[in-house]
């Protein structure tokens, strides 16, 4: 438990240390970048430890998310994965932000299980580089649908945006994503109905554990970082 506890540690400053340079790169405040720690293949005494030390998780699946977010109920739980309609009422339960709406139908049922006095915080997940693989809005239909979106804004807070890069031995090749999302948000919140709907877009969720300081230099304000995080931990370690 002491060992699982110094890897971690010294893990997370690692990936700590990384995330403030870029910072200063980009000329960004530290304070305005958040870590959410993917634990979606992490054993379970690593996350208690991992607890210890930090405070934003993320999990792919809301079942998984359900039953380890009852055991640590201090952490602020985040769903990141693929969110099924017929799964909706567990992920609010479960979770204080959902990165992965990735379609107006999602949305809607967000919307509809909403209940009076709690407005559910979501993102949107935009398929950037536009792989078959990847869920998520196409980054050309978003302003079509817009109007749309934001009617749902009254029963749903919509945070901001989220994508993925492709994965690459390259993390320079993600840049032109990240920066693509910015922009994309940057036009989304032109628009006249993010007015009229009081949305603000400020969170961009974007980068992980192969391109986070691209991410963060492109304007992340939320990294999902896993495998960097539990490194050294054993074979699982994602
Ligand atoms: C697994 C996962 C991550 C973390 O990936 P790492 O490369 O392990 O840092 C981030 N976002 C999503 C959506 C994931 O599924």
């Amino acid at each position: 438990m002491a060992e699982i506890h110094e890897v971690l540690q010294s893990n997370l400053a690692a990936v700590m240390s990384r995330v403030r340079s870029a910072c200063v790169k980009a000329g960004r405040e530290v304070s305005d970048v958040r870590l959410v720690a993917v634990t979606k293949y992490a054993d379970w005494s690593w996350v208690q430890a991992l607890s210890a030390i930090h405070g934003v998780f993320g999990e792919n699946r809301p079942q998984q998310l359900s039953e380890r977010s009852v055991l640590l109920p201090a952490v602020e739980w985040h769903l990141i994965g693929h969110l099924q309609r017929n799964k909706v009422n567990l992920a609010l339960r479960h979770s204080a932000l959902i990165h992965s709406v990735d379609s107006l139908k999602l949305l809607q049922s967000i919307a509809d299980a909403a209940t009076r006095g709690n407005r559910p915080a979501v993102l949107l997940q935009v398929n950037i580089s536009r792989e078959e693989s990847k869920s998520g809005f196409a980054a050309e239909e978003l302003p079509r649908v817009w109007d749309l979106v934001a009617e749902y804004s009254e029963r749903v807070e919509i945070r901001g945006l989220m994508t993925m890069a492709a994965e690459s031995s390259d993390p320079e090749e993600a840049r032109p994503v990240f920066a693509e999302l910015r922009n994309l948000r940057d036009f989304l919140c032109s628009l006249g109905a993010t007015c009229r709907a009081g949305i603000n877009l400020t969170e961009l969720s974007m980068g992980m554990s192969g391109d986070f300081e691209q991410a963060v230099e492109e304007g992340a304000t939320l990294l999902r970082i896993g495998s960097l995080l539990f490194r050294g931990l054993g074979p699982d370690a994602g």
